[in-house]
């Protein structure tokens, strides 16, 4: 009897193992055979010149509903002409809303979809208590130290003159793409982009253009952002996270506080909120599978055999990755209560009180399965809560890993960085990539840029700054990607 049991307590053994090690087996992708190479001769020193000048360009909203400051955009768009005369003789430009631009570099195979590469002209403003603290001030285009310096020279300035820096170059060449290769500009994202991208996506949608990919902002080959992997990692964001704020809202008796109700309208809010904080939305380790995918073999053993086998180790995965702030945020849809607001004399119970809460939600979370999740939490009729208006949106579809377009991007970053894992990932922020996904199934984000640990918290930050090596090898990537992307294969 006894050994019998021994022998089936090894058979489930064995077998267990035997899975594990066969779907591990699978799971693991060697490292790329993509070899590196020179790329297009980039003089970096011109380049670095270049995004100073597009820096001294104040581009920065006047209010914080995002309206432009017409000088800045005449500036820059002046600079630009200036500087990259055959992209404005060769390209057809157009000018959406005043300052968006669109430019049309059209390809020797018109039955071919286009493909578009992004950038937005405008930036954050450097005002404040943060301006006295920049080495070198953030509107001077300095460069200095090896860096240019200043506002817009991570996010994402660099990334408009790379691209147009290696049309220039490539059209010096007298390179024509077979694909139609559309450069989109937008001039207000960090306010929505409600002006311009998002106008040019419907006037791509009127004119029946579908794409066959798009590139714009995000990402970048980052080390230490993935749980458990110490290597660089060049991760490709395929999706991004929903946004949702919700009001709530409680009325109460109002009185003197010497008389208090027994319950008052802070005490349900705070209540309910307390509830909602305690039960957050549930976690899908299986979200991340494919990022370790990618990362493959550049990845721990013990992470490798644990993704290969979320059926076993799930559990496990689940504990260690809620663990990490930014882990967490990739596996759930997060909730984080931002303002609260109640009475305002200490001797008086108030009528009403409200409360915020800001969701970032992950594909598959809808807004209505959050909504749905918050009244089940809170279970409490005398709390009101609704989606505050225009400040929501859910999270953009998750583009394919497995199709020409990201295939012929991952090439195209081992080529220019050479051999390092390229792995998909969904943003936790925004970008002007939800005004296409009308008119685009394959949109990537990905910004050519190796961000270390002395870039963390630049972009918007102070002393934003960009290695000037690091502005040339931007435009050997924009170079090779628009000689990939612009065949009829795109690989
Ligand atoms: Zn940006």
């Amino acid at each position: 009897m006894l050994s019998t049991l021994l022998y089936v307590i090894l058979a489930i053994l064995i077998t267990t193992t035997l899975i594990m090690v066969v779907r591990t087996a699978r799971f693991q992708r060697s490292k790329g055979s993509v070899e590196q190479i020179e790329g297009i001769p980039v003089d970096d020193q011109q380049v670095a010149e270049h995004l100073a000048a597009a820096v001294r360009c104040r581009t920065v909203p006047v209010d914080a509903s995002g309206t432009p400051d017409p000088q800045a955009f005449y500036q820059l768009h002046q600079m630009m002409a200036e500087t990259y005369p055959l992209v404005h003789q060769h390209l057809k430009r157009e000018v959406i809303n005043e300052y968006s631009l669109v430019y049309i570099w059209k390809g020797s195979h018109a039955d071919l979809d286009p493909v578009l590469l992004m950038a937005h002209q405008d930036v954050v403003s450097a005002e404040g208590d943060t301006l006295a603290n920049w080495t070198y001030p953030p509107f001077e285009g300095c460069i200095a130290d090896g860096f240019v310096w200043g506002r817009g020279t991570l996010d994402i300035k660099n990334q408009l003159i790379g691209i147009l820096e290696a049309a220039e170059l490539l059209l010096q060449q007298g390179y024509r793409p077979e694909r139609t290769i559309l450069f989109g500009f937008g001039h207000d994202e960090e306010t929505g982009g409600n002006t311009g991208c998002k106008v040019i996506g419907q006037i791509l949608a009127e004119r029946s253009i579908s794409l066959a990919g798009i590139v714009d902002e995000g990402g970048g080959i980052l080390a230490g952002l993935a749980a458990g992997v110490r290597g660089p990692v060049a991760l490709v964001g395929v999706s991004e996270k929903g946004y949702l704020t919700v009001e709530f809202k409680v009325h109460g008796e109002p009185g003197h506080s010497s008389t208090p109700p027994r319950q008052t309208a802070i005490g349900i809010l705070a209540r309910a909120l307390a509830r909602l904080e305690a039960r957050p939305m549930p976690v899908h380790v299986r979200h991340i599978r494919p990022l370790y995918h990618g990362i493959g073999m550049a990845a721990p053993l013990y992470l490798q055999v644990a993704f290969a086998n979320v059926w076993l180790f799930g559990p496990f995965l689940k504990r260690w990755l809620t663990a990490h702030p930014e882990m967490n945020a990739s596996i759930r849809s997060t909730t984080a209560l931002t303002i609260i607001r109640g009475g305002v004399e200490d001797n008086t119970v108030p009528p009403e009180a409200s409360a915020i809460a800001n969701f970032r939600l992950l594909p598959g979370d809808t807004i209505a399965v959050v909504l749905w999740h918050i009244k089940k939490a809170i279970k409490d009729e005398r709390v009101k809560f609704s989606p505050v208006e225009g400040k929501y949106n859910e999270a953009l579809p998750v583009s394919s890993s497995d199709v020409p377009a990201y295939k012929g991007l991952s090439k195209v970053i081992g080529q220019i960085f050479g051999d390092v894992p390229v792995a998909p990932y969904t943003m936790l922020g925004g970008t002007d990539c939800q005004h296409f996904v009308k008119v685009c199934n394959h949109i990537y984000r990905f910004t050519s840029l190796v961000m270390d640990e002395r870039f963390r918290g630049l972009e918007h930050g102070t002393d934003e700054r960009i290695p000037v090596e690091a502005m040339g090898k931007m435009v050997k990537f924009y170079a090779q990607l628009i000689q990939v992307w612009g065949t009829k294969e795109m690989v």
